[in-house]
Order: C-alpha cells, then sequence, then structure tokens
C-alpha cells in the first residue's frame, strides 16, 4: 500500500519527568511532569490513533488486528515495537528486563524487552547507567544484599548523539537531564533493582530483587552499537544496530534523496528540523509509519530522522 500513516502521540506523567516534550517538540503535553511521549505503540495502556488518510481515527492495535497486510503480513498477536521519546528531569529506578524466554515462563507468556536509546540531548555532565561491576552472579548478590549500590552500579558520562543496545539481563537507568529517543519490544516486563530509596505518596516503589537478580547478565558485556555512514543523495544514513528485534538507522537529509523500502515496515520519527516525504509536510515531532510494500520514497528539506524498521 502506498501510503505514509501517521499517529498521535501518547503522553505519560511520571514522578521523574519534566516539560521538554512540549519546550523542545511542542507537544500539547498533559502536565508538568511528562516524562513519556508513547510516539508509535498499539500497547493497550497507550494505544496510538491514526491522524489522517484512509485509517483516520483507528487505533494502530486495529490496524495490526484487521490490516495485517499493512505490515507484510507478519505474525504474533501484539504489535511488536514500541516507539518513546523520553524526558528524564529525574533520575529513572534502576531496572533490567527479561529476555522473551523468562518472561514466558515467569509473566504469563508475556515478551521480554531489549530497547535501545539515541541520546537526542542532554545536559553537559550527563550520566546513563549501563552495567555494573559484578563478576559472578555470587558477587551480584552479596552487593545487592549490602546495598553497595555505589560499588555495583556501572555509570558512564554521555553526550548528544550516542546510541545505546541494551539487551535482556542489562541493567540500566535513564538519569535526570536526558532527552532520548527509544526503540524497543512492546513490552512492559520491567524488574525494578534500586530507586535511590526514594518515595513516592510516602512509600518506596516495588522492588523485584529476586527476580533482578536471575536475570541479570554477570559478568556486564557491552554491546557496541555499529555506527556505519552511508551517503544517499543529499542524506546521510547512518546504521545504527541490528537485532532480532528492529533495525534502527538515523537519516541526516540536506536537500533531497530517495530510498527503498524492503522491510514488513518502517516507522519514521522527526527528531530535528522540517523537510516532505513524497511531497507530504514533516515537522520536528511527527512520527509516521511506511506499510509494506510502500516501495520507494523520498524525503527532502533539511531534518533529521529515526527510522525502526522490522521484518525483512
Ligand atoms: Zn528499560
Amino acid at each position: 500500500m502506498h501510503e505514509v500513516i501517521f499517529l498521535k502521540p501518547v503522553f505519560k506523567e511520571m514522578i521523574w519527568g519534566g516539560t521538554r516534550l512540549r519546550d523542545d517538540f511542542c507537544y500539547d503535553i498533559p502536565g508538568e511532569r511528562t516524562g513519556e511521549c508513547w510516539a508509535v505503540s498499539a500497547h493497550p495502556n497507550g494505544d496510538c490513533l491514526v491522524r489522517g488518510g484512509s485509517f483516520d481515527g483507528k487505533h494502530l492495535s486495529e490496524l495490526w488486528k484487521e490490516k495485517r497486510e499493512l505490515f507484510g503480513g507478519m505474525g504474533g498477536d501484539v504489535f511488536p515495537l514500541l516507539i518513546k521519546i523520553i524526558d528524564a528531569k529525574a533520575d529513572l529506578s534502576i531496572q533490567v528486563h527479561p529476555d522473551d524466554a523468562y518472561a514466558k515462563e515467569h509473566e504469563n507468556g508475556a515478551l521480554g524487552k531489549t530497547e535501545c536509546w539515541y541520546i537526542l540531548d542532554c545536559d553537559e555532565d550527563a550520566k546513563i547507567v549501563i552495567g555494573h561491576h559484578a563478576e559472578t552472579k555470587e558477587e551480584l548478590r552479596q552487593m545487592i544484599e549490602q546495598k553497595r549500590w555505589n560499588d555495583l552500579i556501572r555509570v558512564i558520562p554521555i553526550k548528544k548523539g550516542d546510541f545505546f543496545q541494551i539487551v535482556p539481563g542489562t541493567v540500566h537507568a535513564i538519569k535526570g537531564g536526558t532527552l532520548i529517543l527509544e526503540t524497543q519490544q512492546n513490552s512492559d516486563i520491567t524488574y525494578r533493582l534500586y530507586d535511590y530509596d526514594r518515595l513516592q505518596d510516602g512509600k518506596p516503589r516495588e522492588l523485584h530483587i529476586e527476580k533482578s537478580i536471575d536475570v541479570i547478565g554477570c559478568p556486564h558485556k557491552d554491546v557496541g552499537a555499529e555506527r556505519t555512514k552511508q551517503q544517499i543523495g543529499g542524506a546521510v544514513k547512518e546504521h545504527l544496530i541490528s537485532c532480532a528485534y528492529y533495525s534502527v538507522d538515523r537519516l541526516e537529509v540536506k536537500g533531497e534523496a530517495d530510498f527503498a523500502m524492503n522491510e514488513a515496515f518502517c516507522i519514521f520519527s522527526v527528531v530535528g528540523g522540517a523537510g516532505e516525504i513524497d511531497g507530504i509536510k514533516l515537522t520536528k515531532g511527527d512520527h509516521f509509519l511506511l506499510p509494506s510494500g510502500y516501495g520507494s520514497y523520498r524525503l527532502s528539506g533539511d531534518m533529521e530522522l529515526i527510522t525502526s524498521c522490522t521484518g525483512n
């Protein structure tokens, strides 16, 4: 099908959220602590609506259920991806996700979660949590039981434009002063390991220590981003990562460039500037999907996009 399918984001207020989704992206946010923009989601907790076109007003979950041909006839009960923009004004809790096999067994058949982060912007001294310093499970358990969080947690400096792939079993957390675009498997299963001993409504948030210890990989191993660049007409396409669930690229368009789509579908997020796709206007903050069989497309203007594609 040859139609660009635009989606309307859903916003989530979070104790750690801020106002950058309004200040930087001009979204109409629900409050002063808006942490997440679910830009492309078919999750029941935030099911995006189609904006305009043949499917105007339909939920993405309905398209997945009723129009599977738009997604190349891909299998699966649920739409496979979830794209978010996250505004972390304060630190998020330190967490870990299970893989598909563990989630299936321990979480009623749910999916695990692999996710990746593109740093859209961050404070000058911003940091992020990825990994830990325990060599073995025994050491991990000991450090957790003794609450030696500073010895255990690996904190690394970040800068705008950095990219991280977070595989299941990786201890991770976004820290305050960071704006990121996240591509992830459509799953909600999160084990909270440590929440900085913070209180929410007078109580600490629930932790999941035993399940965390079960799934955390020891020792931690980094997954390097690929980051190969290719000039295509007036655009630079930078490949960030390919894994079993998604392939993510960054496009920097300056002028005009023609592309061909071979995947089951591709999601585009305009994260800077403005331009057009096949003559349709695009601006920062737009998110859209090119369905299966869309074929070749032309991007023009002066803009930066992140693409998340799946299903070859
Ligand atoms: Zn996560």
